[in-house]
């Protein structure tokens, strides 16, 4: 079974543009996992509360033969090894990673939610998804 998954990068601590970089590699590393598409690297506002820098954000696609979880717990792998802290749910992140959308899954359970809430709030995700749809599909 191969799945079709979107996911979503983004940092804005340290070198951005390096820990987008490195992320791909290290996703495009991942047991039975291709990159397919990727979008164009954007500049965002931070969201909530506290002051802090802006964020780069790009999404990209993959194809993978994982589970979803698996591959949850493959990205915190990255995330963590990019030195996220996780001390505060909205602060500054070396590194982000998130499920945005599985082709044909919809999966809410305690560590996963598919497609992500987010989806609806953030106008930038939309976008890359669409984009990465078109390019996926045509
Ligand atoms: P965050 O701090 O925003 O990266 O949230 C991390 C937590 O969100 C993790 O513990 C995940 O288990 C959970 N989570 C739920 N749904 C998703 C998703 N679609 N992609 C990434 N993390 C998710």
């Amino acid at each position: 079974m191969t799945d079709v998954a979107y996911v979503a990068l983004g940092s804005n601590l340290g070198n951005r543009e390096r820990a987008l970089d490195r992320a791909r590699t290290a996703i495009a590393a991942i047991r039975d996992t291709v990159i397919t598409a990727e979008t164009p690297i954007e500049e965002t506002e931070p969201i909530g509360p506290q002051p802090q820098g802006r964020y780069l954000n790009q999404m990209i696609a993959v194809t993978t033969g994982l589970p979803p979880h698996t591959l949850l717990a493959a990205l915190h792998r990255i995330e963590r090894a990019a030195g996220r802290a996780r001390a505060s749910r909205w602060g500054p992140r070396t590194l982000d990673l998130d499920i945005v959308m599985i082709e044909g899954q919809n999966i809410s359970d305690d560590s996963l939610n598919v497609p992500h809430p987010e989806l609806n709030n953030r106008d930038f995700w939309q976008r890359q998804l669409a984009l990465l749809r078109g390019s996926v599909d045509g």
